[in-house]
């Protein structure tokens, strides 16, 4: 008997015990740096030579760990290994592999700080972040061993039809590949395996270059508490490598991406096509990337828009898909709401973030985020007017900060409004009206989340059946989704909407096999 799903509650910070807490994991976590990292194939640990480090992005001379340079041919082997591993794994029992979930959930919970602290130092999420991060993750575990439990009784949804016996059961597909982003170090990387492992699939692994770190000490739950040698095998080397190999293997039987626009498309381009050898039409689950928006009418709690605006463009440095980059502003309040926007943004601050819970903001992921953010900020100088932020912030430590960066005025069919820069860079966009608000929102190829603030009745129901993002919010921010409460994932460009932490998620990596017996 399991007790209902509930979210794991976030730590609160102004109690001082806490802070005490997440230090002293911040230290165990920082006495761990320096290891190098094996592959994990089958029940072999696969040391190479050839190894790439993980660096602390606000401190990047600070090696974190060492992982190895996976090839294809690492690839062949795992994806051979989890074949055979699957043979077995996918008749365990439905409630046997939910306990595994359930056994990581509450390992996770005990070490929840450990899990926290990496990502603080892996990535540079604020302490807040990292916390919610972890709660993510454990959240993942806990409602998909739920699920999985509720899929076994799916026969009890068919229409009888005496004599005949009859049983719906939701089997597994086969090995997935799982190639997640660095964003959501732990909460991405667990929900994403977890689903795929508690269906009954076995899974390569292979995270991203810049958080190898957060995931193999997931991994390591899963290794701990038993999980058969083959299930799940662990798999670091660059994307372009490792990750089209498992795409293009024809033994793969499923990919489980979320990552960029850009290789999500490539992906889904080379999973449709057979391989020789290759006896099924692969299933390709792709979530990508976003140019969320956050409206605001003239009924709106102009305050209360104002700070959702903030936190939704400058959360995690703006790192997230669901990160509202575009403030779409009715000209009414367009001034009064600009001022609010930049009185809140002037007073982030951003450093390393394991200096405490009061950095807001820490660095983004690496040198190329820095290229790339700081050249749309070029872009959006000639496209806009420039309010705030804008540079670089030079540090004795090489970090790569960037200023929260503020655009007026801004076309809302400018680049810097269009295209995905996935940094702290916020355009505000002036509409005439609610309904040339909504034109613009909906004007980009992109459709993941959006926020209206708004007090007019018509206006949000119209909002509900026109602004088409697959996670729309009123009058809160566009960030945040909970497992079980917002099932997350886009429309059109931002992917196949495949809902995570939503009540059909695990319908993806199964299929269904009907079958009656006249008695
Ligand atoms: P990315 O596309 O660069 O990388 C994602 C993963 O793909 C990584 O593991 C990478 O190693 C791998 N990869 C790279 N090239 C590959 C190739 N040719 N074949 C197979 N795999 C390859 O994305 P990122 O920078 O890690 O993450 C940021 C992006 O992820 C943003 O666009 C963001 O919006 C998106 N994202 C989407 C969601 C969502 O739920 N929709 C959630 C988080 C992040």
């Amino acid at each position: 008997m399991l007790p209902e799903f509930r979210n794991e509650p976030l730590t609160d910070f102004s109690d001082e015990a806490n802070v005490i807490a997440f230090r002293d994991a911040l230290e165990r976590v920082k006495s761990m740096i320096g290891r190098t990292y094996p592959l994990i194939i089958g029940d072999e640990r696969i040391e190479l030579d050839d190894t790439f480090p993980s660096v602390n992005p606000a401190r990047p001379d600070e090696v974190l760990a060492y992982f190895a340079n996976g090839t294809a041919e690492h690839v062949d082997k795992a994806v051979k290994v989890a074949t055979q591993a699957f043979e077995t794994w996918k008749y365990t029992p439905a409630e046997e592999r939910a306990r595994y979930l359930l056994r990581a959930a509450a390992e996770m919970r005990r070490r929840k700080h450990e899990f926290s602290a990496m990502m603080v130092l892996e990535v540079g999420k604020s302490w807040a972040e990292a916390d919610a991060d972890t709660a993510e993750a454990i959240d993942f575990l806990e409602y998909y061993a739920r699920l999985m439990m509720k899929l076994t009784r799916s026969s009890d949804l068919l229409t009888p039809y005496p004599p005949e016996q009859l049983s719906l059961e939701y089997i597994p597909l086969g090995v997935g590949a799982i190639i997640p982003p660095w964003n959501f170090p732990n909460a991405i990387v667990t929900g994403m395996t977890s689903a795929a492992l508690v269906a009954g699939n076995a899974v390569v692994l292979k995270p991203a270059e810049q958080s190898p770190w957060v995931a193999y000490h997931m991994c390591e739950l899963f290794w701990e508490c038993g999980i058969p040698a083959g299930v799940l095998n662990y798999l670091t080397g660059p994307g372009e490598v490792v990750g089209a190999a498992m795409v293009e293997h024809p033994k793969t039987r499923f990919v489980s991406f979320t990552g960029s626009r850009e290789v999500g498309v490539q992906i889904y381009e080379k999973a449709a096509k057979v391989q020789p050898g290759q006896i099924w039409l692969k299933r390709a689950v792709l979530e990508m990337g976003g140019k969320d928006a956050v409206l605001v009418d003239e009924t709106a709690d102009l305050a209360a828009a104002a700070q959702g605006i903030v936190a939704s463009a400058f959360g995690f440095q703006g790192q997230k898909c669901s990160a509202g980059s575009r403030a779409i502003l009715v000209a009414d309040v367009y001034d009064h709401v600009t001022e609010q926007v930049l009185e809140l943004t002037r007073k982030l601050t951003v450093g390393a973030t394991d200096a405490g819970p009061d950095v807001y903001m820490g660095p983004v992921i690496d040198q190329d985020a820095v290229n790339k953010i700081m050249y749309y900020i070029e872009i959006g100088s000639a496209e806009g007017e420039l309010l705030l932020g804008g540079h670089l912030i030079e540090t004795d430590t090489n970090g790569y900060f960037i200023e929260p960066t503020v655009f007026g005025n801004v076309p809302g069919d400018a680049r810097i409004a269009q295209e995905e820069i996935f940094g702290p860079v916020l355009a505000l966009i002036r509409a005439e009206n609610f309904d040339h608000a909504l034109e613009i929102a909906n004007s980009t190829e992109y459709g993941l989340t959006g926020a209206v603030y708004s007090r007019d009745r018509r206006r949000l129901e119209r909002a509900r059946r026109e602004f088409h993002v697959g996670n729309l919010y009123f009058n809160r921010k566009c960030t945040g989704a909970l497992v079980g409460v917002h099932p997350f994932g886009g429309f059109n460009m931002s992917g196949t909407d495949s809902k995570a932490g939503g009540p059909d998620y695990l319908l993806l990596f199964t299929q269904a096999k009907s079958v009656a017996e006249r008695l």
